[in-house]
């Protein structure tokens, strides 16, 4: 794969009074919101909320977007996305009995009147909705938008988002992770350092992100959670506990209701149950206890995705999705981790935000190259000039990377650092990018001096490079933007 030009320079990239929206696609909810002037605004949609459930409903030949209400849908459309028929029939947390959905060819169908559509064709009425209600309530033509994925989606999964999109006529400007997006809203990447945890818990899905800083780059370090585990299981074990110990018949409507229950139970600390004629006391005690178990279970699956990165050091946890309004979810992290926690966004919207927030500095930031990833290697010269390949070709960008360098003589106190581009093994056959100077470093024995050189590429693709004496800490650093778009070939030809 070669370096991926979603656009030319200056091309993509809007004039000043364009808006460009950020979307995220969610498993239960939808949004679409805009950043003008630093100012968020979320988009209320027809249903009077900023929140499209992400339920696609067939009714003859029309495609409805968003109805609760109506007997033939597909929740939770995003679950069904990149799989092949074989997949969602054994896969237990999909449905398959939704009329109109075609399993026997490898690609699912959908019968919508006598056409044949894709799921993805579905999912993009989401999009289609999304932007729609935009343009109304912006009075403006809305085209671009920065999109949110899930960070452990691979390539397919985010593929098929993402021509979701454009099947809805949208210019994906770019594609971030959804934990990208919420530290984002929280303005982690006005920060030089710094890591963060992500605990999402959505509709029908947990998922947790360990995020780091580094020199102004932000990249998802590890990932982890279960995919079935969300709202909607809360929503059963309550009502589990409800039909049980209230001798009421467990159904459908019970567990409807049990849901406005708890979401009720995350401000008021008791509510009452209306069944028939009877009204019945449940206290947050009893919801706590009845969901405790799941939630335990979230809190080990986070232990459990972060306990192999070495030297851990968290600067918060960032809450994220509807579900981490129950109080007992802060609680239960507050005593497990000795960090702040912040909640002071939207955990509906806080996604949509951080997209949006994106889009802002993209349209504000002229001439921005648009690539996802490294076409030629990045090095640095080592004695004898050999070159080390710090950034791989085809490295998805943003990316960062630190590693570890010495003396190599006697008393040495200072490192050139000579950053080259290139596959080969000799300097003088790589493009030179630039060079710097480490100096002060304290005399020693060659090989002692523990000196740390960072590479980062930004979302922009622009790499800092910076190298560190461990002992004094004294940094140096340049930035600089590497050549994109040029070949080995290019390359060897200009050489001399
Ligand atoms: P997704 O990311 O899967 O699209 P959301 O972030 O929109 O999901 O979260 C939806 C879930 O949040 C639902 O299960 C809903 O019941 C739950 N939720 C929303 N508000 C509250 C609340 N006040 N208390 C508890 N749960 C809530
Ligand atoms: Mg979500």
């Amino acid at each position: 794969m070669q370096i991926i030009e979603i656009e030319e320079p200056n091309s993509g990239i809007s004039s000043s009074n364009e808006v460009i929206v950020g979307i995220d696609f969610g498993t239960t909810n939808s949004l679409i919101a805009v950043s003008r002037n630093g100012l968020v605004q979320m988009i209320t949609l027809e249903n009077g909320t900023y929140l499209c459930p992400s339920i696609i409903s067939i009714d003859g030949k029309q495609i409805l977007v968003g109805d609760k209400s109506h007997k033939n849908s597909i929740n939770s459309i995003k679950r069904y996305l990149a799989k092949n028929s074989e997949e969602i029939r054994t896969n237990q947390a999909l449905r398959t009995d939704i009329e109109g959905l075609i399993l026997s060819d490898d690609v699912p169908k959908f019968l919508v009147g006598e056409e044949l559509v894709t799921l993805t064709e579905l999912a993009s009425s989401i999009f289609q909705h999304l932007i729609t209600n935009a343009s109304k309530q912006l009075d403006a033509e809305v085209k671009k938008a920065v999109i949110t994925v899930p960070a452990y989606f691979d390539d397919n999964a985010r593929g098929q988002i993402i021509l979701a999109a454009k099947l809805a006529g949208i210019e994906v400007l770019r594609v971030i992770a959804e934990p990208t997006a919420a530290a984002y809203a929280y303005g982690a990447n006005k920060k030089k350092e710094g890591c963060y945890l992500i605990y999402d818990l959505g509709g029908g899905t947990f998922d947790i992100s360990l995020l780091n800083m580094m020199q102004g780059v932000l990249q998802v370090v590890t990932t982890g959670g279960d995919s079935m585990i969300g709202g909607d299981d809360i929503d059963e074990l309550f009502a589990r506990y409800i039909s049980d110990k209230y001798s009421l018949n467990y159904d459908y409507d019970l567990v409807l209701e049990v849901k406005k229950l708890k979401h009720n139970l995350s401000q008021a600390t008791e509510v009452i149950l209306q069944h028939g004629k009877q009204e019945i006391l449940i206290t947050r005690e009893e919801f706590e206890s009845a969901i405790e178990p799941l939630i335990d279970k979230t809190i080990a699956i986070t232990v459990n995705t972060i306990q192999e990165v070495e030297n851990l050091d968290l600067d918060g946890i960032i809450l994220v999705g509807g579900s981490t309004r129950i109080p007992l979810i802060r609680q239960k992290l507050a005593e497990k981790f000795d960090t702040e926690i912040f909640d002071n966004l939207d955990p509906d919207q806080i996604v949509a935000m951080g997209a949006a927030m994106h889009a802002e500095n993209l349209s504000t930031v002229a001439g921005n190259l648009l690539i996802d990833a490294v076409s030629l290697s990045i090095g640095i010269e080592l004695y004898g000039g050999l070159v080390e390949k710090i950034i791989l070709r085809n490295t998805p960008i943003p990316f960062a990377v630190t590693k570890e360098f010495t003396t190599q003589s006697d008393n040495q106190t200072g490192i050139k650092i000579h950053i080259v581009q290139g596959e080969r093994e000799m300097v003088q056959d790589c493009l030179s990018l630039a060079q710097f100077e480490l100096t002060g470093i304290r005399p020693q024995k060659a090989g002692k001096a523990r000196i740390e050189v960072t590479f980062a590429i930004d979302a922009d693709g622009v790499l800092s490079v910076s190298a560190c004496d461990k002992e004094t800490s004294r940094m140096s650093n340049i930035s600089l933007k590497p050549s994109y778009n040029v070949t080995e070939q290019t390359i060897l030809e200009n050489l001399n």
